[in-house]
């Protein structure tokens, strides 16, 4: 039987979901309870060993449900301990979650993608440049943490906090902010103190600039924000970041400085990437000081991460060092990003699915005969 079509997955289901769920079979709230426990603080997948209910209505759950995370179909770990998986889902499609050491490598973040591919075809970003899209559900994102848990034997969740899977990212494949709702159900099951426990303020959420929803996320999720900026003027974003010219930067700086929660202790991350010759000049550094001016911000510098066909090039350390000591003289954060498992193609906007990369090959061989691809192109 595949369990896949006609059993409901639980993972995924907000807490007032998973009791809505259970009252259709006719149980009380208190089993919501003890099944929330058992997935997100335990992380059983197997209702036979969840001890504290009933072998009898655990039969009775397993014949209609299901605990089931993304198939890890691949996983890598770099020589810089990053480590990478790749997962299927249920309808074929694939995405990536990568885990990122900290320096000393007892903590680190899990950076999560939210959607197969994404719409917005920045110029930089290899995810940009994938065909097929879709969003992913709210159990695909949470189960993404859950997959990277399990690999580094983290459940149950510790007491003291204690583990080294400390923080997550919303900065893996896909723009958060375009599947909203799934992200914010996925986010606030993470961030459960009875489950998995990771508290608003060990969770980061990365957007390009989808300017009308950034308040709502601060004030429903109340995470920390990172605004992918890259550019200090609408001429060069419009050019690298086609949402620019929908949202350009006076209303994006606009809606960071109303973002819900940022203050001096909670600084808003401004991301920047270091593109030779396009973004990368002291003038450019003192242009984004004033754009910044009155923010409680901090940066980070990343340098450009090749891909496959990419047309930009990494700037030298040193032109990224005086970017870098520009902005820190006037009293910001600005580290730069050193990019961190490159060998397994797990950096920054190195992310696109082993399947589209295949499928690409594919197509250009086919191209090559003559033959049309119909894989074409899933609009989200
Ligand atoms: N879509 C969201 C979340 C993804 S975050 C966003 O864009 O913010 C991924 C981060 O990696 C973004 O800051 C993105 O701009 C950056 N990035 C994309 N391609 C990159 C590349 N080739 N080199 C370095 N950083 C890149
Ligand atoms: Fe999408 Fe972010 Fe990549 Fe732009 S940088 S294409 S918004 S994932």
């Amino acid at each position: 039987m595949n369990d896949t079509t006609t059993k409901t997955n639980l993972i995924g289901l907000s807490r007032d979901q998973l009791i809505a769920e259970m009252a259709t079979v006719g149980e009380k709230p208190f089993r919501a309870k003890q099944l929330w426990h058992w997935m997100y603080n335990r992380g059983e997948t197997d209702f036979a060993k969840m001890t504290s209910i009933s072998k009898t209505m655990q039969g009775a759950l397993a014949e209609r449900y299901v605990v089931r995370r993304p198939v890890v179909t691949k996983e890598l770990t770099s020589t810089d301990t990053t480590r990478k998986w790749l997962l299927k889902f249920d309808d074929g499609n694939e995405a990536e979650t990568v885990y990122i050491p900290d320096a000393d490598e007892e903590r680190g973040a899990v950076c999560i993608s939210t959607q197969v591919g994404c719409t917005l075809t920045c110029r930089f970003c290899h995810t940009g440049t994938q065909l097929l899209v879709r969003n992913l559900g709210a159990a695909e994102i949470v189960g993404q943490f859950m997959v990277a848990r399990d690999s580094y034997g983290e459940w149950p969740t510790p007491d003291d906090g204690g583990r080294r899977l400390s923080n997550i990212v919303v900065m893996g494949m896909g723009e958060p902010l375009y599947n909203f709702e799934n992200v914010a159900t996925a986010l606030e099951i993470a961030m459960d103190g009875e489950g998995i426990g990771i508290s608003r303020r060990r969770i980061t959420l990365s957007t390009s600039g989808v300017v009308p929803m950034m308040k709502e996320c601060g004030e429903r999720l109340g995470v920390n924000l990172a605004i992918s900026l890259h550019a200090v003027t609408d001429e060069v974003r419009d050019r690298i970041m086609p949402i620019n010219k929908k949202y350009p930067l006076a209303e994006l700086m606009r809606a960071c400085r109303e973002y819900p929660g940022a203050s001096n202790a909670r600084r808003i991350t401004f991301e920047y990437i270091m593109l030779k010759g396009v973004n990368d000049s002291p003038a450019d550094a003192r242009a984004l000081l004033k754009l910044v001016k009155g923010l409680p911000a901090k940066f980070n510098l990343i340098p450009f991460n090749p891909w496959p066909g990419s047309e930009f090039e990494t700037p030298d350390i040193r032109t990224t060092k005086a970017f870098s000591d520009i902005l820190q003289d006037a009293g910001y954060s600005a580290p730069i990003r050193m990019p961190r498992g490159r060998d397994i193609l797990a950096a920054c906007g190195q992310l696109r699915s082993e399947s589209q990369r295949e499928r690409a090959g594919l197509a250009k061989a086919r191209a090559a005969q003559g033959i049309e691809d119909g894989h074409h192109k899933v609009g989200a």
